[in-house]
């Protein structure tokens, strides 16, 4: 039999072999355009920090101030002394923001979608995914027992295949068996939406229930900001309605809201929310600040500079823009290939790096590109002028 240590440096050397070692990175700044690495100044493209709220005076000052008041841990899960003011006064501005009567927050998007899918369904239901959903969306799916369905990447027509297999398949049993189709609005590695309105309308047509991660679309999108799901106008047709706050709203935690009787549900069955200590007051308070700013109007200026520095990026490397996304992956295939253009990058002072399997597909590694409010457009023409320099121009976007 192999030792322990045999075992990991034989699978360690693998993950060389193939490329897709990863190590941390140590930054000695806050999160924000010009961070600080191993002593080199580097300008940062690879912040899910969109309107630069992590480093708001605002935010930082609400996250101090609950500190102060409230203690730096929570002391207990939230159902035994650790639903603190912080926890509830978020909630009832989630459910303000997205105008919905109820909202639940978790530690994290993770935890989130791992209570509210084990809650939602089990053994003899399914559910059904798309095939590019966040790893936390097919975790939680695996853990929850229900039957995994998986339908082709923002494809209604996949999707209606499935449940139409599916209904049949499960009228027979003697129970109604469960059918929960779950997405993301806007995908976190390709920066693409989902097609909403027509994945609303299958899924009512199945009576099958719908998920959606807005964990980036939160904040960015919709006349008030709630999301890709208010663009769309299709807020009602969603039963559960997923985001995070480490997203745009610079601080940390996932929630879910809907229903009370949704919320109350999850109270009592979702694991990671039971039986996990409550999130940080600091962390409620400052996700409650940034939610204020973006409700009170007060990041109109934030928003116009985020979506003039997507704009100029696209522009510049010959990217259609159907929808505006901060995300931009620049597509390299190979991975090895993918870490070396990170690595040139690096060289000349700008972090972005390589984003590879099991992250995307084997095969589909790219450099995935993020911009800020924060950026200045300084910054942005630094950036390109790299991009120009190393090759990267139209034929890496799609
Ligand atoms: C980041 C992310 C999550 C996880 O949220 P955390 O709060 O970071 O755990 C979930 N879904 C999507 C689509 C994400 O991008």
């Amino acid at each position: 039999m192999k030792t322990f240590e045999q075992d990991i440096a034989e699978r360690l050397s693998d993950i060389r072999r193939q490329a897709l070692f990863r190590e941390l990175r140590p930054i000695g700044t806050a999160q924000k355009p010009r961070i600080e690495s191993r002593g080199r100044r580097l300008l940062n493209f690879s912040s899910n920090d969109y309107l630069g709220l992590a480093d708001d005076p605002e935010v930082k000052e609400a996250a101090a101030e609950a500190v102060r008041n409230f203690g730096a841990g929570s002391g207990a899960s939230r159902l035994i002394c650790g639903s603190l003011g912080p926890h509830n006064e978020l909630e009832a501005t989630l459910a303000e923001f997205k105008g919905v009567p109820a909202a639940l927050t978790f530690s994290s998007g993770f935890a989130a979608a791992l209570g509210a899918i084990g809650a939602l369904v089990g053994k003899g239901d399914v559910v059904v995914l798309d095939r590019l959903a966040h790893a936390c969306l097919v975790d939680a799916s695996k853990l929850s027992g229900a039957e995994l369905r998986v339908f082709r990447h923002n494809d209604p027509e996949s999707l209606e295949k499935i449940l139409r297999q599916e209904t049949c398949r499960t009228q027979g049993a003697a129970t109604t068996a469960r059918i929960l189709v779950v997405t993301e609005s806007v995908f976190s590695m390709d920066g693409d939406r989902a097609p909403l309105k027509e994945i609303a309308e299958v899924k009512n047509r199945y009576g099958a229930w719908l998920m959606v991660d807005e964990a980036h679309g939160t904040g960015l999108y919709g006349p008030r900001l709630r999301g890709v799901a208010e663009e769309l106008g299709v807020s009602g047709e969603i039963e559960v309605q997923m985001g995070t706050m480490g997203k745009a709203l610079g601080s940390a935690g996932g929630f879910i809201c809907g229903s009370r009787p949704l919320i109350d549900l999850l109270i009592n069955r979702a694991r990671s929310f039971i039986f996990s200590t409550a999130p940080v007051p600091a962390a409620a308070a400052a996700a409650n600040a940034a939610l204020k700013k973006i409700m009170t109007g007060r990041c109109a200026t934030h928003l116009e500079r985020l979506w003039k520095n997507v704009a100029a990026v696209r522009a510049a490397l010959g990217s259609p823009a159907p929808d505006p996304c901060p995300i931009l992956p620049l597509h390299v295939g190979d991975e090895a290939r993918a870490v070396e253009a990170g690595r040139a990058l690096l060289d000349r002072g700008f972090l972005v790096p390589a984003v590879r399997y099991p992250t995307v597909g084997r095969g589909k590694a790219r450099l995935r590109l993020t911009l800020s409010a924060a950026h200045e457009s300084e910054d942005i023409a630094e950036l390109l002028a790299a991009l120009r320099a190393l090759g990267f121009g139209r034929d890496f976007v799609t």
